[in-house]
């Protein structure tokens, strides 16, 4: 009877009793783990587990009943399965608790979560291309203004200048005269073309940044979210250390892109390495600064590229636009900071940057 009603459950259902020993399989859990009931009744559940539940399974069920403290029975959980090939995906897991013929059991309720975590992983990576590709088309926007406003100064110099070349083969009075106005109205175009280059780079340099006092471990969480999405699936691991580095005093979004991009190309750059492990570090440095290392296990930097890292339109990627680190740097140094780069000893490459600390307020000497 239970079989039948387990048969026709459409999440995957497992049932164990107070030692961890599994009582019933059903039909569901079978197609999802890959083991048929035979293999698996009698055996102890934790083999459904990866390390460290694994171990740790029969622990949590005698903390529980010496206890009676309850961590996961009754409230959903997602937590990681790992199936007979070995292969491992997300589920939501609901247990229960319940007697049945004086015999205390556990249900396990299991949902396999691997294609709504396949979707969202997607609609993540979706909106990190369409974050870069609206930042890429804000440069090329702007870049091809410049381009139209400048080309006109450029041609009427050209034009202006051509005229005097013809005015100097025959030159009289009138010539002269005509030849004086060519020039003045080049060296005027000319003036034009260098204003709208200070526009530029005043516009530039006076994009406004809206300082407050934030916490680096929440830029560096926040930014993960971007700049880490798909990176799992590319077999990065990584680690983040940033519980003592305190607040610093900086624009959030900014140095967010910061951290976005230098994540994205450390998971790029470790594309085919071996070892592929990111670690961020974000501590203080001397009383009034923060610094933050990212470092990669890729293969550094290519000696081509070293010397002119931080210039614009700098890149070995086939589709990089290389303005990535240039951005970077400007942010970095907007805020009085510095963002260098250097060899990882143990192979691979560090970039480093470092930011105002906020200082502590009144009464406060930390
Ligand atoms: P893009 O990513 O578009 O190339 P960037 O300015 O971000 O532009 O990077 C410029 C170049 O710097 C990259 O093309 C790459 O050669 C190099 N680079 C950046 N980060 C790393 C890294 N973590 N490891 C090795 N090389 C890197």
């Amino acid at each position: 009877m239970l079989d039948a009603i387990l048969g026709t459950a459409p999440d995957a259902m497992v049932i164990i009793d107070e030692h961890g020993t599994v009582l019933h399989f059903s039909a569901v859990a079978e197609q999802l783990f890959g083991y048929a009931p035979s293999d698996v009744i009698g055996r102890n559940v934790s083999f459904l587990m990866p390390s460290p539940h694994r171990e740790q399974h029969d622990q949590y069920l005698r903390h529980y009943l010496d206890t009676g403290i309850k961590r996961i029975i009754n409230t959903g959980r997602v937590v990681e399965a790992e199936r007979r090939d070995g292969t491992r995906f997300p589920m939501q897991l609901y247990i229960g608790e319940a007697v049945t013929g004086g015999r205390r059991v556990f249900t396990g309720f299991i949902h396999d979560l691997t294609e709504r975590y396949a979707h969202e992983t997607r609609v993540h990576e979706l909106q990190a291309e369409l974050a870069h590709a609206s930042r890429l088309s804000a440069v090329g926007t702007l870049a091809s203004a410049l381009a139209h406003e400048l080309n006109q100064p450029l041609t009427a110099i050209a034009n202006y200048m051509s005229a005097a070349r013809d005015l100097l083969d025959a030159p009289g009075e009138d010539q002269l005269e005509l030849l004086r106005e060519a020039c003045a109205e080049a060296a005027e175009q000319s003036l034009r073309a260098g204003q709208i280059i200070r526009r530029l780079r005043d516009y530039v340099s006076k994009r406004e940044i809206v300082r407050e006092r934030v916490s680096i471990a929440r830029i560096i969480s926040e930014a993960t979210t971007i700049g880490l999405v798909g990176a799992r699936e590319k077999g990065v691991s990584w680690s983040i250390d940033a519980g003592r580095a305190g607040e610093v005093m900086a624009d959030r979004v900014q140095i967010q892109q910061v951290m976005v991009n230098l994540m994205r190309n450390a998971v790029e750059a470790m594309q085919a390495s071996p070892v592929k492990k990111l670690t961020i570090i974000a501590d203080r440095a001397g009383d009034d600064l923060v610094e933050v290392t990212v470092t990669d296990t890729g293969p550094g930097l290519d000696p081509d590229v070293a010397a002119s890292l931080f210039q614009p339109f700098i890149t070995t990627k086939r589709h990089g636009m290389g303005l990535g680190l240039s951005i970077c740097k400007t942010i970095v140094e907007a805020h009085g900071g510095e963002l260098e780069a250097f060899p990882n000893p143990g192979g691979g490459t560090i970039f480093r940057f470092t930011l105002a600390r906020a200082l502590k307020e009144t009464g406060d000497d930390d």
